[in-house]
């Protein structure tokens, strides 16, 4: 197994626009070996790329098995939740886009995690002062759980396009928990941070922190009862969850955090009911759609803000010609797209169920055009800048506007992994707990982290006089940045891609498409290359590698600023990676095979393989 170094993320960067297609000459690779991972590879046959090598692994051999992508997809998924428990599995949330090769079609699943019934506009009030609460107190607490929509959505994704059952598809991820799997130097790191917190509850511990303490690196980590959970819900269908058993103990977990003998945290108590989880439903959604450079590009809308935003910034980002561009001048477009179009993304995007989102009017050209004139080219924009009016039509430059108070967001962790199966479907999904170890909870005795998505909520108006659109509420989805992504080009599929990063991960799609698709770089250049991410704050967020760029001291020239962002939302004294992202793709070669392609280094780097390597 060879293993491609791609030339250095700043070499990326700098790469001279104007070549638009890139010439691409991927490493040639076997499949990937359990322990073992290839960042890219390519051939015929299905695809896949995530985070771990076991979780490829599964993917493939489902696929090797007849299955479709629908198929792999679930079984990378649940394996994720077994070797990647941090960041999925069935006590979180998904989003899912689809490619079904035989109706030439894009659809969505929203499987996002849902406020329980009894949550209320308050519910991150401290009833004792009013005030929201910390971010700590409020993550690591039965609060945050949403009612996890994970488990649905892999149902729901079989009823429409599997070939397989789930208990076929969630076999391989209960091999992996019953005979463990090897920690790995990522995994170490990941329990080390969240170490105080998942002291405090007892199953957690006895999980994750076996004699007290990180798993050392090269030691196996079973989870028995992650097993057992699986092979229920294989023999039972998902209502074991969704109001029995499972469920049950799922419930009793939020309304009584299980805290360990001498905990010291007070876990503030959720109030879901068993008939939250009964009542739950994967929702099929159409995707977003916009037209970049003669592509077509789909995304995922509400309850995620991904795909209208990224579709936004697009549609701003098409009234140039970025390849024409300097490498300075082209970065400062993407990143001043993305600075207006977050302006919008806090007024306008939350659940549509409970919010009218212009979703027509944020992606029309028109508005495009109107925010498009915004930018300076011969200076940075000064945040916050305030939203747009999408109502209006106006073809005139409208004068800039203020928001009232910056947003704030936050760059956590989830996954994202692509498959593709030998008939050309694909599947681009994103699924989370949201925190690095969602709310810190293992529920007794089923071997899985509950979600904290809730903390997603906006604790408190955060858009001055104009209604919040991401306030709680009951029954509400949280708003999601989540962006899965499947580029079509004249029908048919030519790119999949996504990734984990909280807010960053809207920025982090946009640069790949725009390295992609403007900046003539292949595809694992353009996951590679060193990350920026502004979000309309008066600073951009950026890795190391971009701000010691040379293009960079062209953008400080211009008036941009930058910083790293390498501490824990939840504890600033925890050093964390200051990575943005953790992305995989697909591309479709125009000579037949796919190009599968993950990060080589960031979160450890993923696991590429296909099932017919090209020789
Ligand atoms: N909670 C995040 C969101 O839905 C995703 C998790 C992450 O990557 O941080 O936007």
């Amino acid at each position: 197994m060879r293993t491609r170094r791609f030339g250095t993320a700043l070499a990326g960067l700098l790469l001279g626009a104007g070549m638009v297609t890139a010439a691409v000459a991927p490493a040639q690779a076997a499949p990937t070996q359990s322990g073992a991972k290839t960042p890219v590879t390519q051939g015929y046959g299905g695809a896949v790329v995530s985070d771990t090598a076991e979780s490829t692994q599964a993917g493939l051999d489902v696929l090797r098995r007849g299955g479709t992508a629908a198929d792999a997809a679930v079984a990378v998924a649940a394996t994720l939740g077994v070797t990647d428990p941090y960041v999925a599995g069935i006590g979180g949330g998904s989003y899912l886009v689809y490619y079904d090769a035989r109706a030439h079609q894009v659809s969505t699943i929203d499987g996002r995690e849902t406020a329980p019934g009894a949550d209320g506009p308050s519910m991150f009030l401290d009833p004792a002062t009013g005030q929201p609460l910390s971010l700590p107190t409020a993550v690591t607490s039965g609060l945050s759980v949403g009612v996890p929509g994970t488990l649905a959505t892999w149902q729901r994704a079989l009823q429409r396009w599997g070939r397989f059952g789930l208990a076929e598809d969630l076999r391989p991820a209960e091999q992996v928990a019953e005979r463990g799997f090897v920690v790995d130097p990522t995994l170490r790191e990941l329990t080390r941070q969240n170490a105080a917190r998942f002291a405090q509850f007892a199953s957690t511990a006895a999980l994750l922190l076996p004699g007290g303490a990180p798993p050392a690196v090269g030691t196996t980590l079973r989870n028995p009862d992650l097993a057992r959970t699986y092979r229920e819900i294989g023999e039972h269908g998902i209502s074991a969850l969704y109001g029995g058993p499972i469920g049950t103990d799922l419930v009793n977990a939020v309304q009584r955090p299980p805290l360990a003998p001498g905990a010291t945290l007070v876990a503030r108590p959720g109030p879901m009911a068993l008939s939250d989880l009964r009542d739950y439903r994967a929702r099929d959604a159409d995707p977003t759609q916009v037209t970049y450079r003669g592509l077509d590009v789909y995304g995922m809308a509400g309850s995620s803000s991904g795909g209208i935003t990224d579709g936004e910034a697009l549609d701003i980002l098409g009234t140039v010609n970025l390849a024409a561009m300097t490498p300075v001048q082209a970065l400062h477009h993407y990143l001043e797209a993305t600075r207006i179009a977050f302006a919008d993304r806090n007024r306008y995007l939350g659940d549509p169920r409970y919010v009218d989102v212009p979703q027509r009017q944020l992606l029309s050209a028109s508005f495009g055009r109107q925010r498009a004139c915004l930018i300076d080219p011969a200076k940075a924009g000064v945040s916050p800048v305030g939203p747009g009016d999408p109502f209006t039509g106006s073809r005139s430059c409208p004068p800039p506007s203020r928001a009232p108070v910056p947003v704030p967001d936050r760059d956590h962790h989830t996954n994202h992994f692509v498959v593709a199966d030998g008939a050309g479907n694909v599947v681009s999904c994103t699924n989370t707990i949201e925190e690095l170890g969602g709310s810190g909870i293992v529920v007794p005795g089923r071997g899985f982290l509950l979600n904290n998505e809730l903390t997603d909520f906006n604790f408190a108006p955060t858009q001055g006089s104009a209604p919040d659109p991401n306030l709680p509420a009951a029954g509400k989805r949280p708003r999601s940045s989540m962006s899965p992504t499947i580029v079509l080009r004249d029908g048919r599929p030519f790119l999949a891609v996504g990734s984990p990063g909280g807010a960053t991960i809207i920025t982090t799609v946009l640069q790949i498409l725009v390295n992609r698709i403007d900046l003539g770089m292949s595809l694992p250049d353009a996951i590679a290359a060193p990350r920026a991410s502004q979000r309309n704050a008066a600073t951009t967020q950026a890795e190391p590698a971009f701000i010691a760029a040379s293009a960079t001291r062209g953008l400080e020239a211009l008036g941009h600023k930058f910083a790293i962002s390498d501490t824990s939302p939840l504890d600033p004294t925890i050093k964390i990676s200051p990575d943005i992202g953790a992305a995989s793709g697909l591309e479709f070669l125009p000579t037949g095979p796919v190009l599968a392609a993950g990060e080589p280094t960031r979160r450890g780097g993923s696991s590429a393989a296909v099932v017919h390597p090209t020789r």
